[in-house]
């Protein structure tokens, strides 16, 4: 583990979800034990980014961020049942929440074309999330705040889209999964990868961590999803565990875990103004 206590950073958590709510104080602990100094725990509809920024106010060092996942726009028939349940775009509430102390970016909002079953009217609902992204892009930089962007099956249309609408703090691309040619791109817009545990899943990621900066990357766990290996794929995963991303990274560059942990976490303090 970070036995030199290297600060370090979870970018992207799910700390106000349920899963924690038996031991939350627990987990925040162990992660400050191996070292974390800040944790930011992601909204994804009304509901939960409420739930973040309550929990932000409670937990010093944990910040949070607003917005609204782009499945929650339609009720995709590939998606786990807790995941049906569709919501309205609702700019006000959004807007207001934005403007709280602690959120230190909007997100996560984007683009999921992964999870149309038979029968979705495809376009219409592509073209749903494409209009409430340019909202929530509105909202950044009405409140001066990045975004923290999901995206599946559709980076290149998301190239397009910020090249046009130009967030000025600009922002993240969070559990990246896509090619590094794409990587480049966001990269020359000035935004960085937010690297999780899927990249600790095999070798398909290698190439992209070999050719990114790192000053380009943000590590993050989406916990309680996506645990790293070596933790056991339907485990629940926690920020400390954030330490497996840095080294796998540390791993495939070729660089010590303490330069990887250091380099993110600044990339972090300054993308979020922590
Ligand atoms: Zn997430």
């Amino acid at each position: 583990m970070n036995e030199k206590k290297t600060p370090m950073i979870d970018s992207h958590t799910h700390l106000h979800d349920p899963r924690f709510e038996s031991d939350r104080a627990d987990v925040v602990q162990r992660a400050q034990n191996a070292g974390m100094t800040r944790m930011i725990t992601v909204g994804t509809n009304q509901h939960t980014s409420k739930e973040a920024i309550d929990l932000a106010h409670v937990e010093e060092d944990i910040f949070a961020t607003v917005g609204m996942h782009p499945l929650h726009l339609f009720s995709a028939k590939n998606c786990e049942p807790e995941d049906q349940f569709i919501e309205e775009f609702d700019r006000e509430f959004y807007f207001h929440l934005a403007q709280d102390d602690k959120v230190v970016a909007i997100g996560e909002v984007g683009l999921d074309y992964h999870h149309f079953g038979e029968g979705d009217p495809v376009e219409v609902i592509k073209e749903k999330q494409r209009e409430v992204l340019k909202e929530f892009i509105n909202i950044c930089n009405v409140v001066s705040k990045p975004i923290v962007v999901h995206c599946w099956d559709g980076y290149d249309e998301l190239v397009t889209i910020l090249e046009k609408n130009v967030v000025e703090k600009r922002g993240v691309i969070h559990s990246y999964i896509g090619s590094w040619k794409n990587a480049e791109k966001f990269i020359t817009m000035g935004y960085k990868i937010g690297v999780n545990g899927i990249v600790t899943y095999g070798e398909s990621y290698d190439k992209l961590l070999r050719n990114i900066d790192l000053q380009d990357i943000l590590i993050e766990t989406d916990c309680p999803y996506l645990p790293p290996r070596p933790l056991p794929r339907d485990q629940r995963c926690e920020p400390c565990d954030v330490f497996y991303v840095a080294k796998k990274i540390a791993d495939v560059k070729g660089v010590s875990i303490d330069v990887v942990l250091q380099k993110t976490t600044e990339n972090a303090m300054a993308l979020f103004h922590m």
